[in-house]
């Protein structure tokens, strides 16, 4: 029997637990479209469109060894008119499909593209969910409505409880909710984190024909020895690797940063969980077990700080993105209009924090949160640069950027731009947070103490102008009062020093 009905797989759709697969239905045609469109929309890491398209091919070979029917298309096949959209309708057209399904994309782009098709392919066309998430995308807005600002923790404590995780007779597990407290120690020179697991496939096929099709990507690569999980099998590897590794000391050190090694203890299973090949669930239900066997060496403050960013501020991200999505992403509180130096795409800058930052994302298509956070997103805030530029870098270089997780980290978490929907304040901070929690400031151009000065650390004088600046906005903040208290018993004239060094360093960004 030919195949009547057309079933698309987007790229970080790679869930080899959705009912979909329960059976071989020979009616059904699974679909796989390597996309020009999405290749190129933003200027991708190369191990980014490298990693996607080699995670695809090898789900969709899974899918045939196992009996399902597959249409795969490559950039070069002729049914692959470049958008996706696109070749759906031109691939009904002409092969006659009596129905179209597709599982609900992540990127409000996509989502608008798939379901204009209902109207637009004259078969009918049915969206399924992904079977991914621990939330559908309306909850947050159930869970917060009538609210005008969120708090992260509380929806945290509803997932904990709904889920039953580390939860005892309905009351938290150890007696306490979190324990940030215990965690998020400072660099210490004893710290060494154990051996990250790095795979080695060879990509250099892939690498070829995006050669040939004239995709490039930024960053580095050697794609003989790709180093992120290709298939779940990989991906599982992965999670046992740091569960046995580096869970241990994974709160403890979540914050810190050092020039020896740009991976830490981080598991790095963003990749394998945004496109679906690990599923939220099975990894807190993994790191659950392996904690109850190694209770005696593992605390809970490890176990529950790494709980929390999975089913807390991830699921939360999704939420803020549904619930605020077109609008977020043209949101700019500050009106913040520089442009992005054009450093940050090769990393050469005398800021050693910025250029270690830069050039592990552009080695490894990653960077841990702090990175992102405190280091590239904590210097673009204070300089001022437009949201749309930061969020256009942040999108294309890490590996696990997809927007709905990308931009809500970016212009919410990070550059403030949602006006505290997400973050209670701005991340934002001079040299001494840096200089606490890495090993950076010493082998930097710049002196960490200094204000004034030709050798002044940049951000010292830039974290008081970013306040001052913008005063009407923050001040009325609770948690920024004290900055304002500050900044007002400051002698004059050393107030205007500052702020003529701040002015003197946004007039020269592409300098330092
Ligand atoms: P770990 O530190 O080992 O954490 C485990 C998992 O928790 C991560 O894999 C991730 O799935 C989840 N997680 C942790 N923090 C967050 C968070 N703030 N939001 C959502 N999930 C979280 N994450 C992305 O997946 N894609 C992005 O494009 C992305 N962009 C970011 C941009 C900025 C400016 C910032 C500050 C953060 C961004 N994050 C993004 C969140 C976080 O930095 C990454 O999820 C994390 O660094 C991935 O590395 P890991 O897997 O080693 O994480
Ligand atoms: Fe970064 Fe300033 Fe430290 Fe240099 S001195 S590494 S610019 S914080």
């Amino acid at each position: 029997m030919n195949p009547s009905s057309l079933y698309l797989i987007l790229g970080d759709q790679l869930n080899r637990q959705h009912k979909w697969f329960a059976q071989i239905d020979a009616g059904r045609t699974f679909l796989f479209i390597e996309s020009r469109e999405e290749a190129t929309y933003a200027r991708h890491h190369i191990q980014k469109i490298l990693g996607f398209f080699a995670a695809m091919r090898a789900f969709a070979s899974e899918l045939e060894q196992e009996g399902h029917h597959v249409k795969y298309l490559k950039l070069s096949d002729p049914d692959n008119k470049s958008s996706i959209a696109g070749t759906i309708k031109s691939l009904i057209q002409h092969h006659h499909y009596k129905e179209f399904h597709y599982q609900l994309p992540d990127e409000y782009r996509l989502d608008e593209a798939l379901a204009s098709l209902k109207t637009e392919v004259g078969i009918p066309v049915t969206a399924a969910d992904t079977e991914h998430y621990l939330t559908l995308r309306s909850d947050f807005a159930t869970f917060f409505k009538g609210r005008k600002t969120y708090i992260m923790e509380s929806f945290y404590r509803q997932m904990r409880k709904k889920h039953d995780i580390l939860m005892v007779n309905g009351e938290p597990e150890g007696g306490k909710w979190n324990y940030d407290q215990s965690n998020r120690a400072a660099w210490s020179k004893d710290f060494r984190p154990a051996e990250p697991l790095l795979f080695s496939n060879d990509l250099s096929g892939i690498a070829r024909e995006l050669e040939s099709a004239g995709i490039s990507g930024i960053g580095t690569v050697d794609p003989e020895n790709y180093m992120w999980p290709i298939n779940r099998s990989e991906a599982l590897a992965l999670l046992t690797h740091f569960l046995q590794h580096h869970l241990r000391e994974f709160g403890t050190y979540q914050d810190v940063m050092d020039h020896r090694n740009g991976l830490l203890n981080h598991s790095r299973i963003s990749f394998a969980l945004n496109t679906k090949m690990l599923s939220p669930l099975e990894v807190c239900e993994k790191t659950l077990r392996y904690w109850r066997e190694h209770q005696e060496e593992i605390d809970i403050a490890q176990v529950e700080g790494f709980i929390r960013q999975i089913i807390g501020w991830r699921e939360y991200m999704r939420g803020v993105y549904w619930k605020h999505m077109p609008e977020y992403a043209s949101l700019n509180f500050f009106g913040h209009q520089e442009k992005l130096p054009g450093w940050f795409w090769t990393g050469h800058t005398r800021m050693y924090c910025l250029n270690q930052s830069i050039q592990n994302s552009l080695d490894h298509a990653y960077a841990h949160h702090i990175q992102r956070l405190m280091v590239t997103g904590n210097f673009a805030l204070l300089a001022g640069i437009a949201p749309d530029e930061i969020d256009a870098w942040y999108l294309g270089i890490y590996i696990d950027a997809i927007e709905w997780v990308e931009i809500t980290n970016t212009r919410g978490m990070s550059q403030f731009a949602d006006g505290g929907l997400v973050g209670t304040k701005p991340y934002v901070s001079s040299a001494n947070y840096i200089d606490k929690m890495s090993n950076y400031c010493g082998s930097c151009f710049y002196n960490k103490k200094l204000k004034t000065g030709d050798k002044a650390c940049p951000f010292n004088s830039l974290y008081w102008h970013f306040y001052a600046r913008h005063r009407d906005k923050l001040e009325k903040n609770p948690r920024i009062g004290f900055v304002y208290r500050t900044l007002d018993t400051m002698a004059p004239d050393k107030k205007v020093a500052l702020m003529e060094q701040a002015e003197k360093y946004l007039g020269q960004l592409e300098e330092l």
